[in-house]
């Protein structure tokens, strides 16, 4: 038995694994680097959980009003290391100021990223900051149902997929249980992002301190990739880094990234988070290039939030069809790159810039610049 048939809608929420009342399930990394459920046959007792708990096969319906808001934080030092306007970090302390726990995404210290859980401010910056690579989540549903189930305030901050996942899993309403998702691109296989973060460390020679895929010193627009060493740094424009132009160009993704279902307007998190890309058209007196979030309030318990950090923050409501203009993610999966079966296929005999290069289209200028030459040279 599968938990799901066919292997390509599989999100990789880890629901079944954390369901299965026999151990009978690991998750187990597959040739491109992403994990997948596997039944060990001796153990499983076919209870049929899994395929219960499964967000693919119990895609729930959801029926809300969703308001949208301009936002960013008023403390210019906490928006400066966030991705957008740093409003995850105000959410997140709401919580913990109520001694409850979040959990969310961070590095381990091979830089490799994985779920857990922190209950003290002190450790709020594991969290912060967008990391564009498949996050592990763990046993960290069980352990959210635990502290849920011993009367704890709990904040699950994730992608889509893997909130939709934890609220599967659960099959029951907590009071005490707050989720923010995010507007989701997809996401980028652990082993690209193994092989770039070698490719790094033969180039830079340090010994790496700290990442960052949202650098700001060059605005929220332009934003940099940071290595940070002992030593010395590797700080690059977003469009010429050789990994972020193969998030960028999708060919790197998750195989259910590219039809994914959890992308729509209503959903079932509290709270959604994105970037407010376009927002010089619609509030140009809230860009300042220093990062603006969109904030989208899904339900009552989210909208309890809001007011609580609403004199932490500056903000201003906005017609929920307009925020999201400029942010397809928000609705539509992002189209497979053609060159991605070849990308995956060279990726264990092939250098990382080498591989990248091959398989993704060059710099948009120089496109642009050989198709004038072409056109005159036809004129001519
Ligand atoms: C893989 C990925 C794709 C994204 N795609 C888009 C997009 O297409 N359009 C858009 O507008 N915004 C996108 N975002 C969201 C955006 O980059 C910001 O995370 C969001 O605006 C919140 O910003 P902030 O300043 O409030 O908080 P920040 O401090 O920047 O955000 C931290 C939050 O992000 C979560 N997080 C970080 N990395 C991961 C990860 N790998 N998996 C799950 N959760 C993670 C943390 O748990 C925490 O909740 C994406 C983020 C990620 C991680
Ligand atoms: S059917 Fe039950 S025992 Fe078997 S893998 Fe699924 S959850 Fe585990
Ligand atoms: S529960 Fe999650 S990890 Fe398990 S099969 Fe379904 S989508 Fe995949
Ligand atoms: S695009 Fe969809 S399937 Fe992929 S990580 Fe985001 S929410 Fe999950």
């Amino acid at each position: 038995m599968e938990v799901l048939e066919d292997k390509s809608t599989c999100c990789g929420c880890h629901a079944c694994y954390n369901v299965c009342p026999k151990d009978a399930i690991t998750m187990k990394e597959d040739e491109k680097g992403f994990k997948y459920p596997v039944i060990d046959k001796e153990k499983c007792i076919e209870c049929g959980l899994c395929r219960k708990v499964c967000p693919v096969l119990n895609n729930e319906k959801v029926e809300n009003k969703p308001t949208a808001y301009s936002a960013y934080n008023k403390d210019e030092n906490v928006r400066k290391k966030s991705s957008s306007g740093g409003i995850f970090t105000l959410i997140a302390e709401e919580i913990l100021e109520r001694d409850g726990v979040i959990f969310g995404a961070s590095f381990d210290e091979e830089f490799n990223v994985y779920h857990t859980y922190i209950e003290n401010k002190k450790e709020l910056g594991k969290f912060r900051g967008s990391k564009y690579v498949q996050s592990s989540i763990g046993d960290t549903y069980k352990k959210a149902r635990e502290f849920l189930e011993n009367n704890r305030y709990v904040l699950f901050t994730g992608t889509p997929c893997q909130v939709e996942g934890l609220k599967s899993f659960l099959r029951k309403n907590y009071d005490k249980l707050y989720t923010q998702d995010i507007i989701c691109h997809g996401v980028p296989s652990p082993k690209v992002w193994e092989k770039y973060k070698e490719y790094r460390k033969e180039i830079d020679k340090g010994n790496l301190q700290e990442i960052s895929f949202r650098n700001k010193d060059n605005g929220w627009k332009e934003y940099n990739v940071n290595f940070e060493y002992d030593n010395n740094k590797y700080i690059n424009n977003h469009n010429k880094d050789l990994y972020i132009k193969a998030f960028l160009q999708d060919i790197a993704l998750r195989d259910s990234c590219y039809n994914c279902l959890f992308k729509k307007k209503n959903r079932i998190s509290d709270i959604t988070l994105a970037d407010f890309w376009g927002i010089e058209n619609v509030l140009p007196e809230m860009d300042d290039n220093k990062g603006t979030s969109l904030v989208i309030v899904n339900s009552n318990k989210g909208k309890e939030l809001i007011e609580k950090i609403k004199n932490k923050i500056i903000y201003q409501e906005v017609n929920f069809e307009e925020a999201i203009k400029c942010n397809p993610s928000m609705t539509k999966s992002v189209g497979m790159n053609k060159n991605r079966d070849k990308f995956f296929d060279n990726i264990d005999n092939m250098k990382f810039d080498k591989l990248v290069k091959k398989y993704t289209s060059h710099n948009n200028i120089i496109k642009r610049a050989l198709g004038k030459i072409k056109r005159i040279i036809k004129r001519k």
